[in-house]
């Protein structure tokens, strides 16, 4: 029922509280436009979004040269499934694979079911090529990490929440400390086929791991024999102020699993990528997806690699990232019990004593900026790779504010 004097906003939450499923808590914001670093909502207020799509954004809302590719594609084919060649799938992979200086490219459309089909590829590999006997394989993974929401991603899952309610899971994967390289290679067994790992853990709270340890994990995986399965879906693709944040690292992973950006908030376009020799192991009617791969995903996601490649969007990343950092630094111990990040990607920890992660996302919002909490005390900030720095002076100026009172 809409009473006539409910705003556009309680109009909107209404419908949503009434008639979607209730899986979010999102902040009381009903946007209506977006441009670049900015978004309108149903009330004509203008937000600086510090989300960006949880990095889907990195290029920024509707930026010209990704719709533009996205508009031709739609004018002259958008779908033909894989039971046909299209014209943008070969140059995608080609591009793609290219860019990450690897062989090969298995199209997907969202993050979760790249680390799916990741883990479908590393079992294969470790029954047809590492010779581990049928249904013994075993992954390695982190504690806290964040890999999606399917079934078996939520059964290595340690967040309670995500796996409460949705069992049975699947088996065979190890949980280990991140950051704790001695951990991971007790964990290793000859049944073990792969570790999957964040470069940075997002969703944990933006957790850079400790100097050396992407390092050590490259060296224990192969002297072990073991996958190294890196999921960049939102580290990778320019947060960082890099491609890849294991190259970043100076380590190269044998699987990179990317999403979110590759689509430019356009379209769901995800991939695992990785030498023939990997994703070799995938034969005709072993894996697919109708959508994986259609012609306007490629469109989008070669416009995406076009402008990685071009570099100078990593460089204003690099740069702008520091201004960020330095910004938040001096607000250690002013409102803040920690902040930490890379890139344009920080985790701020709101003192306690100022209230919950959640309040001081909903203050900044009422001071123009859209932030989201992860795992209560921690505010994630990473705003569209396009910043300008006075946009980013602003944003620190509101965080500030959100932080006294
Ligand atoms: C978001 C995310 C995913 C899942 O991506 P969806 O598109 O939401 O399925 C997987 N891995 C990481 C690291 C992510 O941040």
């Amino acid at each position: 029922m809409t009473l006539l004097h409910d705003s556009p906003t309680a109009v909107h939450e209404r419908l949503m509280a009434e008639h979607s499923a209730h899986n979010y808590h999102p902040l009381p914001v009903v946007i209506a436009d977006g441009q670049g670093v900015w978004v309108t909502d149903v009330e004509g207020r203008r937000y600086l979004d510090f989300l960006a799509g949880y990095s889907a954004l990195n290029f920024g809302h509707r930026h010209p040269v990704l719709t533009a590719a996205a508009h031709r594609q739609l004018d002259r084919v958008t779908l033909t499934s894989r039971a046909f060649g299209n014209d943008q799938l070969g140059p995608f992979c080609t591009e793609l694979a290219a860019l990450l200086g690897k062989e090969r490219v298995l199209p997907m459309n969202t993050g979760a079911e790249a680390v799916e089909s990741g883990l479908k590829v590393a079992r294969k590999w470790g029954y047809d090529v590492k010779g581990v006997p049928a249904d013994r394989a075993r992954i390695v993974v982190a504690a806290e990490a964040f890999h999606g929401r399917t079934i078996s991603v939520v059964s290595f899952s340690t967040d309670p929440e995500a796996r409460g309610g949705f069992g049975p899971f699947t088996p065979g994967f190890d949980v280990v400390p991140y950051g704790d390289a001695a951990a991971l290679r007790a964990a290793i067994t000859p049944e073990t086929v792969a570790v999957l790992l964040e470069p940075v853990q997002g969703e944990a709270g933006v957790i850079v791991p400790p100097p050396g340890y992407l390092a050590a994990v490259r060296e224990i995986c192969t002297a072990s024999n073991v996958l190294y399965v890196s999921d960049e879906v939102q580290a990778g693709l320019g947060r960082t102020g890099h491609v890849l944040a294991t190259r970043a690292a100076g380590v190269d992973a044998d699987v990179y699993l990317l999403g979110k950006a590759l689509g430019a908030g356009i379209v769901p376009v995800s991939a695992v990528v990785a030498d023939s020799d990997v994703l070799g192991v995938l034969k005709p009617g072993q894996h697919g997806s109708t959508f994986g791969g259609n012609p306007l995903a490629c469109a989008v996601g070669r416009a995406v690699v076009a402008l990685l490649a071009e570099g100078s969007l990593l460089e204003h990343t690099r740069a702008m990232g520091e201004v960020l950092h330095e910004g938040l630094r001096e607000l250690l111990g002013h409102g803040t019990t920690a902040v930490r990040g890379v890139g344009l990607w920080a985790g701020v920890d709101v003192d306690p004593e100022l209230g919950t992660g959640r309040e001081v996302c909903e203050r900044l919002a009422a001071l123009g900026v859209l932030a989201k909490d992860t795992h209560g005390p921690t505010v994630r900030l990473s705003p569209p790779l396009v910043i300008t720095e006075p946009e980013l002076h602003t944003a620190l100026t509101a965080l500030r504010h959100a932080l006294r009172s």
